[in-house]
């Protein structure tokens, strides 16, 4: 079985830190559940493509 690690990036924070190279925005309760509603889709969308995978780690990073 193939393994993989997947990285699922919230991009909405209350201030963007110095160092940060990642895409955020200001966060808007309206842009985040859209946001959500659409990473659901996205990962009903690619669950049959990785259905062979097992994934070692899950990291939610950002959305500070
Ligand atoms: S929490 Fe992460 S994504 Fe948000 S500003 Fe800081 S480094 Fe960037």
């Amino acid at each position: 079985m193939n393994s993989a690690a997947l990285y699922i990036h919230i991009p909405f924070c209350i201030r963007k830190c110095n160092y940060c190279d990642f895409t955020s925005f200001k966060y808007n309760e309206e842009n985040v559940e859209e946001y959500i509603a659409l990473l659901l889709k996205e990962i009903d969308m690619y669950s049959e493509k990785v259905k062979d995978y097992k994934f070692r780690t899950i990291f939610f990073g950002g959305g500070n």
